[in-house]
């Protein structure tokens, strides 16, 4: 059976890519499955490099077609911050989601609302040889003072979809997996992957 390797060491995005990806016939690996640790230094200025970076690097260290996610929440009010750092916004040494949910509201508060924001995806798949295909995906709402919500990761409980009227956190993972960044991107990977391990007919 064909192979794909789910090239992220972040459990949230291993969980929603699982699901994402789990009507394509082909097996779907995690980094952990096949013991490769690997520790990609996110140093590009775009969304496309950084994913691109991931995606050769595991590709090339597992011999297997790799897709990896490289994505971030933009803050209008913010000039767009803090996007490509979404990961590591926060001044605190050691600061978790919670830190920078914090953070960023700290950031807010002066400024007038509604704070628009949108979360973005860039996937990128690449095979051991180096060849790689891209792909994006977008989710529009506004940052919400009040944390609500249990589910999905980092900013979720601090992202509001007016269209829902809750917070992305609120939503169950089949629910967020209908509507976000990443399943919109993921939806635009579909025939790329399906053209890569020759299952076009399966469309
Ligand atoms: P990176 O792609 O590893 O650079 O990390 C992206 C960062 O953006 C994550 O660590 C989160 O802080 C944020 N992010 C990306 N996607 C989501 C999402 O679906 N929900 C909440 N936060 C997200």
């Amino acid at each position: 059976m064909h192979k794909l390797l789910i090239a992220t060491n972040n459990a949230g995005k291993v969980k929603e890519l699982q699901e994402l990806l789990k009507d394509i016939d082909v097996q779907l690996l995690t980094p952990a499955d096949i013991n490769l640790t690997l520790d990609v230094e996110e140093d590009g200025t775009t969304y496309a490099e950084n994913a691109s970076k991931k995606a050769i690097a595991f590709a090339q260290a597992s011999g297997l077609i790799s897709l990896a996610d490289d994505s971030g929440l933009e803050v209008a009010a913010l000039d767009g911050a803090p996007g490509l750092y979404s990961a590591r916004y926060s001044p605190k040494p050691g600061a978790n989601d919670a830190d920078r949910r914090i953070y960023l509201l700290q950031n807010l508060k002066d400024k007038p609302q509604p704070w628009k924001a949108h979360f973005h995806a860039t996937i990128a798949i690449a095979k051991p040889s180096g060849d790689i295909e891209l792909v994006e995906g977008n989710c529009h709402g506004e940052i919400t003072h009040e944390e609500r919500g249990s589910g999905g990761f980092g900013y979720d409980p601090i992202f509001f979809l007016p269209e829902h009227g809750c917070t992305m956190a609120e939503l169950d993972m089949a629910q967020k997996n209908r509507v976000s960044h990443r399943a919109r991107a993921v939806i635009n990977a579909m025939p790329i992957l399906r053209k890569i391990f020759g299952l076009e007919n399966q469309a």
